[in-house]
Order: C-alpha cells, then sequence, then structure tokens
C-alpha cells in the first residue's frame, strides 16, 4: 500500500458499506449509495436542485458491501498496523453510527494484523521481541480494565516520559499468538456481558485493545548502541457517532447532555485540526479535554500513524447518519 507509507503526515481514511440486514432487506429499505473505482462512494438517487450535499465523496479507499473484511485490512490498515514493529506508534479506528460495522470491523482488523505480526516476528530471528496487551473502556468519561473488570474506574495519571498513563492498567505480556488470542477472547466475553446488562453500553462506550510492541537486537553487546524500540498499537472501537452530533445548537446539547459523547467529539475535533483543516489562529489540540484523547496522545498525530475506516449502512433509512459520517471522514482527510 504505497499510498499510505507516504501518508505519514495525514491520517489514512477509508469508508466500508455493509451490505442491507435482512431487517433492512424485509422492509424493503433501498441501498442508495454505489462505491466506484475503489475511491469514490456516490449517493444513487437524484439529488433536488442546491442540494447541500455532494454528489460523490473520494477517500483514500472506499469498500462496497461485497469486500471481505481481509481485503479492507489489506488496504486500509495493514500497512500502519505493522509500522509499530518498526517503533512507530500507530491507532486504527472504526468511526460509525451505531450498527454501521465497526465492532464486526474492527474484529477482522485486530485479527489479521495480529496474525502478520506474528509472522514479521517469526522472520526477524536478530531481534527479540516482547509483546503486551491491555483492553480498557471508556463509558461515559469512566475508565474501566477490560481485563480485569472487578476493579473500579482507573485515573489517568501525567508520566514525565511516558505521558498520560492509566494506573493499575493490567499488561499482560503475551507468550504466544494463542494466549493473545485467549485474552482477546476475554475482552469480547467482557463486552458481551456488558451488552447484556445495558442495551446501549456499545453506542456509548469506547473499546481500545492496545499491544506494546519492544524489540531490541538478538546478542546484546555489553555496552554497545542498544538499537531498541518501542511502540503502541491501538485498536479503537468508537461509540456510535450519533453520539457526536455537531447539529445540535449549543442548548440542544447542553439539553441532551448525556447523549453527547465528549471524548468523541474531542476526537473529532482533534482529528479535524490534524488533518489540517479547522486550523486558523489555534493550532492547539485538545487532548486533555477528553479521556479517550489523553490516553491515545501518543499515538495521534505527531510522529504516529492514523488510519480511520468509517462504517456506514447503505440504507435510504440511514442516509441522514450516513452523510454525517462522510462529512466527518472528508474532515478527517
Ligand atoms: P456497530 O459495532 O457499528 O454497532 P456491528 O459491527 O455490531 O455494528 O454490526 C451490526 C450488524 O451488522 C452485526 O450483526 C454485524 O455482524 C453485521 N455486519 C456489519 N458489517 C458487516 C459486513 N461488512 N458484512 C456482513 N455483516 C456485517
Ligand atoms: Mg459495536
Amino acid at each position: 500500500m504505497s499510498s499510505c507509507s507516504r501518508a505519514r503526515d495525514k491520517i489514512f481514511v477509508t469508508v466500508r458499506v455493509r451490505p442491507l440486514s435482512s431487517r433492512e432487506t424485509s422492509q424493503n429499505d433501498a441501498s442508495v449509495w454505489d462505491c466506484m473505482e475503489s475511491k469514490t462512494i456516490s449517493f444513487r438517487m437524484p439529488l433536488p436542485d442546491r442540494s447541500p450535499h455532494p454528489k460523490c465523496y473520494t477517500f483514500d479507499r472506499v469498500f462496497g458491501p461485497d469486500s471481505m473484511t481481509q481485503h479492507v485490512y489489506e488496504k486500509g490498515a495493514k500497512d500502519i498496523a505493522l509500522s509499530a514493529l518498526t517503533g512507530l506508534n500507530a491507532t486504527i479506528f472504526a468511526y460509525g453510527q451505531t450498527s454501521s460495522g465497526k465492532t464486526f470491523t474492527m474484529r477482522g482488523i485486530t485479527e489479521n494484523a495480529i496474525r502478520d505480526i506474528y509472522a514479521y516476528m517469526e522472520q526477524r530471528r536478530d531481534r527479540n521481541f516482547i509483546l503486551k496487551v491491555s483492553a480498557l473502556e471508556i463509558y461515559n468519561e469512566v475508565v474501566k480494565d477490560m481485563l480485569n473488570m472487578d476493579s473500579g474506574p482507573l485515573r489517568l495519571l501525567d508520566d514525565p516520559e511516558k505521558g498520560t498513563v492509566v494506573e493499575k492498567l493490567v499488561e499482560d505480556v503475551v507468550r504466544d499468538i494463542n494466549h493473545l488470542k485467549d485474552i482477546l477472547a476475554v475482552v469480547e466475553a467482557q463486552r458481551q456481558v456488558g451488552e447484556t446488562l445495558l442495551n446501549d453500553r456499545s453506542s456509548r462506550s469506547h473499546q481500545i485493545i492496545r499491544l506494546t510492541i519492544e524489540s531490541s537486537p538478538q546478542g546484546l553487546i555489553q555496552g554497545g548502541f542498544v538499537n531498541s524500540l518501542v511502540a503502541s498499537l491501538n485498536f479503537v472501537d468508537l461509540a456510535g457517532s450519533e453520539r457526536a452530533s455537531q447539529t445540535l445548537s449549543e442548548g440542544a446539547r447542553l439539553k441532551e447532555g448525556c447523549h453527547i459523547n465528549r471524548s468523541l467529539l474531542t476526537l473529532t475535533t482533534i482529528i479535524r485540526k490534524l488533518s489540517g483543516q479547522g486550523r486558523g489562529k489555534s493550532g492547539h489540540l485538545p487532548y486533555r479535554d477528553s479521556k479517550l484523547t489523553r490516553i491515545l496522545q501518543n499515538a495521534l498525530g505527531g510522529n504516529a500513524r492514523t488510519a480511520i475506516i468509517c462504517t456506514m449502512s447503505p440504507a435510504q433509512s440511514h442516509v441522514e447518519q450516513s452523510r454525517n459520517t462522510l462529512f466527518f471522514a472528508m474532515q478527517a482527510k
């Protein structure tokens, strides 16, 4: 993915349209988006004169309803994920309205990425690797450890060297790929418990799976130059983007306070600024305004690599939310 390697200083933005669900099909909901030439998505219906909405949107890559997650990974995330093996922090986000396919997509992306990471580490016999994994959830600005759900809310601390650290977050040292898969299965089970307890939990919470990859040359010479590398790779399944509504007036926002997700709003502001839009006079990036952006600060912007996969439903009934998602994706480019 050479276009991706050139894009170090920008965010790699892709859009994935899921198939119509059986429910949408049974309600005779129509598919209203076409994906063309791998980079453009187009609204299928005629637009009224002077419509405020574009007919076509172009991104780094667009994936239609028939595309497999493996392909989405290869073209939209692989390069960025693997850069963590060379010491660059990396983050892969799934952004989109609830039920647009974020979790479905991130699961597959994570699975593909860990397979490739292990394949790489096995080839590089000249280096020693240490892999650690942690998982957390941010719900209503409260951080919880998904590898230790019995623990209470976790605090964020400022470390002079590491930046923001999550106090007492469990970090498991991974023995091998099967061990990692077992840990991720525990996280998945936790997620499902959360879902059952509270119906719209996943639409309100952010989930981050973080791999920390350290490596150093085999057989270090005492006192010699230590070419050691460390980077984090973050897989982020965001809260439903309907929680980031920019369209509500300030008053309506206050009234609907609980529907607006501070972390998601702050993230969208930062991403807009990082991509160069809305830079203007204030180049200030408000990382400290939310838990999500504090936790991801070192893996977002600066020297880090970022991929955003925006997911959407193809259905006519969701066209407004899909346009909001495409609007966000345009700003992230
Ligand atoms: P979200 O996490 O955005 O709320 P989900 O990932 O849970 O959405 O997806 C909603 C439903 O659609 C799930 O049943 C999921 O299996 C299905 N789905 C999502 N994306 C796809 C896809 N690309 N192909 C087939 N089914 C999908
Ligand atoms: Mg989900």
